[in-house]
């Protein structure tokens, strides 16, 4: 699509939020031309607003934070994940927590919502970012790089030492109906002893064997989706991070990267303004 787009009605979700713990619902609303994704936490006075932008990325601990004045919201990426593949541009989201509801630990509930909505063009062209040259963000032992391509593709090697687990590689071309057949159904994954954990600082309060894959010692809890849940889950994560660049085109190719790699990257790609 050349133009940009918005949803076609209102739609609302309501559920947990994963490390909150807390009942929240969203209301996803049209918005017109260039105002991208935009949170506004009507639980605050005054409803102040944050944009999914890059610039605004202020924490990358296991979820992406954005932040804007008192405006702040986390765990967003899966949401944005949704909107970067289904290629919807500006869309308001109103929120009555610091966190968007954790649904199944995946992005098909976002989905649906948005397919129920219906997504229409504007009368407003889009502004597709081509990377015009490799870019890479890296750590000693984790990468993560953006190449030029005719498309958009995500090649993810994810290392893990769980014996259930091991290597996992995922190549996928992403175009919305890959996204929603092979990636946004990939829920979260979690580990008993990691939970326990968090949950002593105060966060995965929300968790449950209904909202992610849960592995205790060398066993797994929760069916899988997919024999490499993990790695399409990596993969639906690098699509939330990257959505805070723009409407990107090229190929990333990243070994086990997390949040801070991966908004690093988009920092660096907004910044480095490709057209
Ligand atoms: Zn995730």
């Amino acid at each position: 699509m050349s133009q940009q787009t918005t949803i076609a009605k209102t739609v609302r979700f309501t559920g947990t939020g994963l490390h909150s713990g807390k009942d929240v619902t969203i209301t996803l609303m049209p918005a017109p031309a260039d105002t991208g994704i935009v949170f506004a936490r009507t639980d605050l006075p005054g409803a102040p607003r944050v944009k999914a932008a890059a610039a605004n990325v202020t924490a990358t601990l296991r979820a992406t934070t954005l932040e804007d004045g008192a405006a702040k919201v986390f765990t967003v990426e899966h949401l944005l994940a949704v909107f970067f593949a289904l290629e919807v541009d500006n869309c308001l989201v109103e929120i009555t927590s610091v966190e968007p509801p954790v649904a199944d630990g995946s992005a098909l509930p976002f989905v649906e919502l948005i397919q129920e909505a219906g997504i229409i063009p504007l009368a407003a062209p889009c502004r597709v970012i081509d990377v015009t040259a490799a870019q890479i963000v890296r750590l000693p032992d984790k990468f993560i790089a953006i190449l030029p391509y005719d498309g958009l593709r995500i090649s993810f090697t994810s290392v893990n030492p769980h014996p259930l687990i091991g290597i996992q590689y995922g190549d996928y071309e992403i175009t919305a109906a890959t996204f929603v057949r092979e990636i946004a159904p990939a829920r979260t994954i979690g580990f008993m002893h990691e939970v326990e954990a968090l949950q002593a600082q105060g966060l995965a309060l929300g968790g449950s064997l209904e909202n992610a894959v849960v592995y205790d010692g060398d066993k797994i809890l929760t069916p899988l989706r997919f024999p490499d849940e993990l790695v399409r889950h990596k993969i639906l994560d690098v699509l939330g991070d990257l959505a805070l660049a723009g409407r990107v085109r090229g190929h990333v190719i990243a070994v086990k990267s997390s949040h801070t790699l991966n908004t690093a990257l988009a920092k660096q790609i907004a910044a480095s303004g490709q057209k």
